[in-house]
């Protein structure tokens, strides 16, 4: 199976007439991931983890090329002989996520009225599923997950799954946004039908709102 994991299938719409499907990335789109950093650097350091180690293993993970957990994140602190305590951080980590809502208010109203103009909304997010699914969880709010048809996490490249949306969705505008290049760079090229949109710095989930909306109107 590509997929790592599947989180969540929700039936479309059935009262109203589908619109367009928007594939979107989670970090740095949805998500306030820049925020996450910050306060885990704060958690760590309050755990006799200082900055300067933490970035280094955070370094070295991406590196690695596997997805950010904080599991891993952990085994290289450990590697590195940093000294911590498991639990008090992971108890303090997951407090921190209920505590703080780290999508905007804007970005949810915005999902929501995409949806209820017919609009379906799926993430595609790259990471490791636990971590991910924690975030997507704890730290969006109560009715976050509601907007979405589909919540896919995976390790392969997305236009793999891109190229499934569209064999499901033949007859629709298909968005893809994310704010990494890179995605961006091979869905163009393995799928020029999708309407790919690089998401960048200083963009809100408003913006990309209206650019669809220019965009479908070329297909009216
Ligand atoms: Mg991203």
């Amino acid at each position: 199976m590509f997929l790592s994991k599947i989180i969540l299938i929700r039936s479309i719409l059935k009262t109203k007439k589908p619109k367009g499907v928007i594939v979107w990335d989670f970090d740095g789109v949805l998500f306030n991931t820049k925020r996450l950093v910050r306060d885990h650097e704060k958690i760590f350091s309050e755990h006799r983890v200082v900055p300067a180690e933490l970035r280094l293993a955070v370094a070295l993970l991406k590196k690695s090329g596997e997805p950010f957990s904080i599991a891993r994140l952990m085994r290289i602190l450990r590697k590195n002989r940093v000294l911590f305590f498991e639990k008090p951080i992971r108890r303090a980590l997951y407090r921190n996520l209920l505590k703080y809502q780290y999508v905007s208010s804007e970005t949810e109203k915005t999902l929501h009225h995409l949806r209820r103009l017919g609009f379906i909304h799926i993430i595609l997010s790259f990471g490791s599923a636990p971590f991910q699914y924690r975030k997507i969880k704890a730290g969006c709010g109560k009715k976050f997950l509601e907007h979405f048809t589909e919540v896919l996490i995976t390790k392969k490249p997305k236009h793999i799954f891109l190229k499934r949306v569209l064999r499901k969705y033949p007859a629709l505008p298909l968005f893809f946004i994310d704010d990494k290049e890179e995605h961006i760079a091979l869905v163009r090229k393995h799928i020029p039908q999708i309407s790919a949109l690089h998401y960048k710095k200083g963009w809100s989930v408003k913006k990309v709102a209206r650019l669809v909306f220019a965009k479908t109107r070329e297909y009216d």
